[in-house]
């Protein structure tokens, strides 16, 4: 779930720093500085109460003087803003309200976010009070004396804070879909990652993973976010000290198990290869959804058909995710990037998605008036009585039966076939219990025992 994220701004020098470090106290170790990623903004985990948040701090913000990088950090400030739920302008209490403090004061009264207004180094009791009531003039109501340094005012502060935090249920409705980008090393995984987190509508912060060492990315495109699942395992193969383990496939593994949805990256140039393979069977087995993206198509001399003869080798070669949509992207010149994350947000819908049991007996019905199931050699046929869709992510189908040594193979890939057909489910496995009734009594034998035990217990006393 993602956390609110609340930006602290104000001019060089007046203490942003000490005071994010004050605010983010022992949470600090959890730091995660990615020049480049994070678009040189620096996100820390804070908490206070019983509320967990982040403190992005923008930068010294600067209006009045327009050298080579001040633009820059502006826009650094106004994109951090812009996913912020609060902001906190920090001003110098010793130095007094000046010019550059007025601009921004007035800049973020335009803005539709709640602000907060702390004058720092107020550390002084009989006057700080004094120092800070000189900032009513900024026009952003109560000016809170408090020193980064010392601490004291900041309770007051986060107090207030808290207060414009959404509430989590607000976060947890939005929802996020968790993505695993996976493949062989040099498909252009982390390339696809920078042109993610470099499409001008993605908002990205990094945040700590289940452990140290995965870190995972919050991206946001229109009201969806996205958490790219262990980012650290793409991005920081070209830092010498980590071993092969760190990129090893039980990495993948590990990722894809934490995923909604996997995009398996395949270089186009390679085509399909065994390990590309080993990866697919264990979406398909771990029941995750699935984006097969095949990069690099700008290297790849195409005729009329190319493409004919790609969409083949996936289908064929990728059997265990031949259920999965197929996209052909360039991470270099930015071709169909866009597209991955539409092919995503349809993925996970249908891995969530749920029908309801008429509609599935409806296609039982439909499938079985064009082919019936089986009959033995003594006669015996298969029966299916009804199906009903137990649980989702993935969509699994139970079909209640006679006996499932009456249903071979050819059937069964006939009826996924029929669901498939029937009821789309493009891009997520859908798994299909076949139950008999004797399967059935096996399952509840153990209770039996369990209970007939349970008496004799009871009657010995
Ligand atoms: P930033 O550029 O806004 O991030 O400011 P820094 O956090 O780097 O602090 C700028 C200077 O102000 C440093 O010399 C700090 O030691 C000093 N400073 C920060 N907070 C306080 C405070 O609460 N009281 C006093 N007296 N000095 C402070
Ligand atoms: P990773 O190991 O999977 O993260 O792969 P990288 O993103 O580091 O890319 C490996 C190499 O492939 C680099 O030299 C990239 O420049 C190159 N590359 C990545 N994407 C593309 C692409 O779309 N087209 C071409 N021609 N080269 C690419």
């Amino acid at each position: 779930m993602a956390l609110p994220v609340v930006a602290i701004i104000g001019r060089p020098n007046v203490g942003k720093s000490t005071l994010v470090n004050r605010l983010t106290g022992m949470m600090d170790a959890i730091v995660h500085d990615e020049p480049g990623v994070t678009r040189d903004r620096t996100y820390r985990e804070a908490f206070w109460r019983d509320r967990d948040f982040m403190v992005v701090d923008t930068g010294g913000l600067v209006f009045d003087d327009d050298t080579e990088f001040l633009p820059l950090i502006r826009e650094q400030a106004m994109l951090a803003l812009a996913e912020s739920c609060a902001a906190i302008m920090v001003v110098d209490g010793k130095e007094g309200p000046n010019a550059s403090d007025e601009a921004i004061a007035m800049w973020l009264r335009q803005q539709s976010v709640p602000v907060l207004l702390a004058v720092n180094k107020c550390e002084s009791v009989d006057q700080g009070l004094m120092q800070a009531s000189e900032f009513w003039t900024l026009g952003l109501g109560e000016p809170y004396a408090v020193s980064g340094i010392h601490g004291n005012g900041t309770g007051e502060l986060l107090d207030e804070l808290v207060n414009h935090l959404p509430t989590t249920d607000i976060l947890e409705e939005r929802g996020e879909i968790r993505v695993a980008i996976v493949g062989r090393p040099n498909v252009g995984k982390s390339s696809l990652l920078n042109a993610f987190v470099g499409e001008s509508r993605a908002i990205v912060s990094p945040i700590s993973g289940t452990t140290r060492d995965t870190i995972d990315m919050m991206v946001e495109r229109g009201e969806q976010r996205y958490r790219l699942i262990d980012t650290a395992g793409i991005r920081k193969k070209k830092q010498v000290e980590y071993g092969p383990e760190f990129f090893g496939i039980n990495r993948a593994f590990k990722a894809i198990r934490r995923a909604d949805v996997v995009l398996l990256v395949i270089d186009a140039l390679d085509g399909v290869t065994e390990q590309d393979q080993k990866l697919a069977g264990r979406i398909a087995e771990d029941g995750r959804a699935c984006v097969v993206v095949v990069n690099k198509w700008d290297a790849v001399e195409k005729d009329a058909y190319t493409i004919y003869e790609y969409d083949k080798q996936m289908k064929d070669r990728l059997h265990f995710t031949d259920w999965a949509e197929t996209v052909y992207v360039s991470a270099m010149t930015g071709q169909r990037v866009e597209k991955i994350l539409d092919l995503v947000d349809t993925a996970a819908e249908q891995h969530k998605r749920r029908v309801t049991t008429a509609v599935i007996n409806e296609v039982i019905g439909e499938a079985l008036s064009w082919h019936t199931p089986p009959t033995t050699r003594q006669g015996r046929q298969g029966r299916i009585y009804y199906g009903t869709q137990v649980t989702s992510q993935p969509p699994t189908i139970a079909l209640f039966i006679n006996d499932p040594k009456l249903f071979g193979d050819t059937f069964r890939r006939y009826m996924e076939g029929q669901f498939r057909k029937h009821l789309g489910f493009t891009g997520t496995p859908l798994k299909i219990l076949w139950r008999g009734k004797k399967i059935r009594e096996v399952e509840r034998s153990p209770n039996r025992a369990v209970k007939v035990k349970t008496n004799a217990t009871l009657s010995s006393r």
